[in-house]
């Protein structure tokens, strides 16, 4: 693989201190050593198909489709994966190189809990420690995934700095990875974070759009018209996204979380709202705290920040991000559900939203791809609570 700096144009990059630089060297390293090695990929291989459950169909949504009256609309069916979402995808590939490196313990952030779920799973797999940074008003929040971390073996440690959500949980395991990183690998979970981390993670997650390109080819015998996917920190999008980026024909949307309305204070859209800034060592769009309270329906998707790569593509031009607010969310939510069968992830579901919307507009033969990140079994306790 050809060695990349870690600037996709004006974004991304490695603004940390000289003593978290070197670690970050040292993962570099680690990361360009295995990617293409033959026993790596078999090793990677073997657990996404025995473990994960690889490849994750490609289903043709006949009932959606058809309810609509427009374009044909496929779902990429990451939600079939163990622990069911695509983070596994990403923690497997990082948890394999710690393997390599004979790190002992693995540590990460977490929000919802969905990447500390997916990393206590790794760490359990592997025999080795695990620390999960949460925050502790998220701690509170999550409580059945700070359960299933517990069970899998991780300790879950709460942070009360600052709003004590995502934010300080990130700043903690960096802190940790500097400190300790001789045995410790941090295992960040979303496309996000200084270089080489969106290189790595998009690495990982590229599977979803590798197998989608075939699939679709195998089905349609010919390329999607549309790609869509949600973005918090970006990482099942840019999963999806990037084996298509040089399919011109193909038009990649991202869609991120509008909350309570993308003019109001409560939402996370990033990309639409936010300045270039840096933030958790990198630079990318990125919203002020102190105008906007960052809030979506779907926890998975509140991140103040979003990937360089998605901001670079959105300056380019090669890809389009629009939003969808909580409402609208909820009711794709319900609408899948009954419709077909399959409840997703409230994360998912604003793409599903949006790819219903759009779908609506566009002749019958079209086809969209929607990546359904992850199951909705996570949300079942905030749907009831809130009749929603
Ligand atoms: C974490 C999560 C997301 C958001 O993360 P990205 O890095 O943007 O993909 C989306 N969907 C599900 C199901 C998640 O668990």
């Amino acid at each position: 693989m050809k060695k990349f700096d870690g600037y996709f144009g004006k974004f991304g990059g490695a603004y940390v201190p000289d003593s978290l630089k070197k670690v970050l060297e040292e993962l570099e390293n680690n990361f360009y050593n295995h990617i293409e090695d033959e026993d790596f990929q078999n090793e990677l291989a073997y657990y996404y198909k025995n473990y994960v459950g690889r490849e994750s169909p490609l289903y043709y949504a006949e009932n959606l489709s058809k309810y609509i009256g427009g374009a044909k609309i496929y779902l990429k069916r990451e939600d079939l994966n163990h622990t069911g979402a695509h983070k596994i995808n990403n923690a497997l590939g990082q948890g394999l190189l710690a393997k390599r490196a004979n790190k002992k313990k693995l540590i990460a952030e977490t929000g919802a809990g969905q990447h500390g779920v997916a990393t206590a799973t790794v760490a359990a797999l592997f025999n080795m420690d695990c620390t999960i940074y949460m925050g502790a008003v998220d701690v509170k929040r999550q409580e059945a995934n700070v359960f299933r971390m517990k069970i899998l073996g991780a300790d879950v440690v709460p942070v009360h700095d600052g709003n004590a959500t995502l934010k300080e949980a990130v700043d903690k395991a960096l802190e940790d990875f500097v400190l300790n990183s001789n045995d410790t690998f941090y295992l960040l979970g979303s496309a996000v974070g200084p270089h080489p981390y969106p290189l790595i993670v998009r690495e990982f997650q590229s599977i979803i759009g590798k197998e989608a390109k075939r699939q679709i080819l195998e089905q349609e015998e010919r390329l999607p018209d549309y790609v869509i996917a949600c973005v918090g920190g970006g990482s099942n999008a840019i999963g999806i996204f990037h084996p298509f980026v040089e399919d011109k024909e193909v038009n990649l949307i991202g869609v991120e979380p509008a909350g309570k309305g993308i003019d109001t204070k409560y939402h996370a859209a990033s990309i639409a709202k936010g300045e270039v800034e840096i933030i958790h060592g990198f630079k990318c769009y990125t919203l002020d705290e102190k105008q906007v309270k960052v809030h979506s329906v779907a926890a998975g998707l509140d991140y103040p920040g979003v990937g360089p790569e998605h901001c670079y593509y959105k300056d380019m031009g090669r890809a389009k991000y629009v939003s969808v607010n909580d409402k609208e969310a909820l009711e794709a939510f319900h609408k899948l559900s009954k419709l077909e069968g399959i409840i997703p992830a409230i994360e998912s579901s604003h793409a599903i939203y949006y790819g219903m919307e759009l779908a609506a507009t566009l002749p019958k033969d079209k086809i969209i791809i929607i990546n359904l990140s992850g199951r909705g079994d996570k949300d079942l306790n905030q749907i009831m609570e809130n009749r929603i």
